[in-house]
């Protein structure tokens, strides 16, 4: 290879690191969950999207471990030579019917799905107006598409308003508004039901990305639409959060798009189909789901009183009723040193600072979900007491 290629490499990297911008990964043993073995410690977990706790649920295990001896272990094909079984409709059809959607279409992960769905349903005749906050698979899917495209400041729906009158005054044939259904580094939540009146208002397509809402937020874990009692004419999400976290991802729309989708979709016509064992238990997730009432009261119930209990120590919130709860802390030098602190303390979260959030607003993203027991919550908070008494961000 190029010595000079590899120099250039080596210099970015080098470049990353000095930034204070490099990731490291820790490895965990055993499974995920309310606890876990960290480099041979046990961590509260607090930074997982597992929201219902179903990450390492037994009936998702024992189902997994049935499709292994029934329907074997890889597909080997995509789905249109010879990857689907009927265990693949199966999932598609009742994500759809749990959606309120007319039919679902798998995909590898919603990165997949978010990639696929524009580029076969706009053309340059077009628009699309999306949020300046979303999901980067959503501006990468967008920017395979040849529609015309507008970007509106966060949840602003004034601008969201002028990007509509300025896409319809410029002709295009067709709008779609994309927007995730939940803007994950501040767990603050798309406003589904302005955003539906005025995409009903300019005749536009209403396609929401809720992959840190399905399962749990709404009435029966429906979404974020559901939550806004508006509909959605175009879902995206995915099986690795609250769906069990393993991986694959969907698109849930009415007939047409799926089915045209099916014909043209890239990550769907060139890519592996996904293995029996992650579709059988996706079934059993939304079973699981249908099911539980009980794991979203829990899940609320822990955080609000992890939000309780945070602010009466004297954290800087973020507003929210979103599991998702954003401990404000201002520079990345000190979301950096709590989040080691906290690993210390036996707590496992992620600080979050530029260039994933604006600069001088570092945090710590702590995530709750069903599986945390009040004895967790409460250890936790005294290992953010500490931490944050050391770092003088507390009195
Ligand atoms: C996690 C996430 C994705 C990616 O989902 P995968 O199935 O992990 O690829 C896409 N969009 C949003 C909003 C997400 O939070």
């Amino acid at each position: 290879m190029a010595q000079a290629f590899l120099e250039h490499l080596t210099d970015t990297l080098s470049q990353i690191e000095a930034d204070g911008l490099k990731k490291v990964e820790r490895p965990i043993s055993g499974p995920q969950g309310a606890r876990m073995q960290v480099q041979g410690r046990e961590m509260i977990n607090l930074c997982a999207n597992n929201y219902l706790g179903l990450a390492d649920h037994p009936a998702l295990i024992e189902t997994a471990k049935q499709a292994l001896d029934s329907h074997g272990y890889g597909m080997a094909s995509v789905r249109f030579i010879c990857g689907t079984q009927e265990l693949h409709r199966a999932l598609e059809q009742k994500l759809a019917s749990f959606l309120g959607q007319d039919d679902a279409i798998l995909f590898a992960a919603c990165f997949d799905a978010n990639g696929a769905v524009f580029e076969p349903l706009l053309g340059p005749e077009d628009a699309v107006i999306s949020d300046a906050l979303n999901h980067a698979s959503i501006i990468d899917g967008i920017r395979l598409c040849k529609a015309r495209r507008f970007r509106y400041a966060n949840s602003d729906m004034a601008d969201l308003e002028a990007k509509l009158k300025e896409a319809r005054e410029g002709g295009a044939r067709h709008v779609m508004i994309a927007t995730d259904g939940v803007f994950s580094m501040d767990g603050y939540l798309a406003k589904l039901g302005e955003i539906r009146a005025l995409a009903d208002r300019y005749d536009a397509v209403l396609m929401v990305d809720d992959c840190h809402a399905t399962g749990f937020m709404g009435p029966g874990g429906a979404g974020t639409p559901a939550h806004a009692g508006v509909s959605a004419d175009i879902l995206t999400g995915t099986l690795g959060k609250a769906l069990g976290g393993a991986i694959g991802g969907y698109v849930a729309a009415s007939q047409p798009v799926v089915d045209l989708l099916r014909q043209r979709g890239r990550p769907y016509l060139f890519s592996n189909a996904l293995p029996p064992a992650v579709v059988a238990a996706g079934i059993t997730a939304l079973d699981l789901v249908a099911q539980g009432d009980d794991l979203r009261a829990r899940l609320f119930e822990n955080t609000a009183y992890w939000r309780a209990g945070l602010e009466r120590l004297g954290f800087d919130l973020l507003p929210g009723e979103h599991p998702i709860v954003p401990v404000m802390l201002g520079e990345a030098r000190l979301a950096q040193e709590m989040a080691a602190r906290l690993f210390d303390e036996g707590v496992y979260v992620s600080g979050f600072f530029f260039p994933v959030v604006p600069k001088g607003q570092a945090r710590i993203r702590t995530q709750m979900n069903a599986a945390l027991t009040r004895a967790d919550l409460d250890e936790a908070l005294g290992a953010f007491e500490r931490a944050g008494r050391a770092v003088g961000v507390l009195p």
